[in-house]
């Protein structure tokens, strides 16, 4: 799926997660989309709330703001650990990620 059929015409919500079981802890994605990921003393990364804090709980989900899109499926999609998921909101489908169609 390209990124402009995930955001398409409509503006489908999406959403991201990390399973910090498998990350490596090398930063690309915080290179890539700073406001959306960061690492944190634990040399993980996890994604970011609406006030900037590190959403810990496991399966932490945030939205992806559009003008964002890019930067987050290309981290996801050189992401080394494959544990950055983007899905939909609507239906939990993930859209890009390992576990994406
Ligand atoms: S790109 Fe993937 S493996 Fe690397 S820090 Fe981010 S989530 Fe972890």
């Amino acid at each position: 799926m390209s990124v402009e059929q995930a955001a398409g015409v409509d503006g489908v919500a999406l959403e991201v997660w990390i399973d910090q079981a498998l990350c490596t802890g090398d930063g690309i994605c915080a290179q890539y989309a700073p406001e959306v990921f960061e690492l944190d003393i634990d040399g993980l990364a996890y994604v970011k709330g609406a006030d900037e804090e590190l959403l810990q709980v496991e399966g932490a989900t945030t939205p992806v703001p559009l003008p964002l899109l890019t930067d987050v499926v290309d981290s996801a999609k050189e992401c080394p650990g494959e544990c950055i998921h983007v899905r939909r909101v609507s239906d939990k489908v993930e859209v890009f990620g390992p576990d994406a169609e």
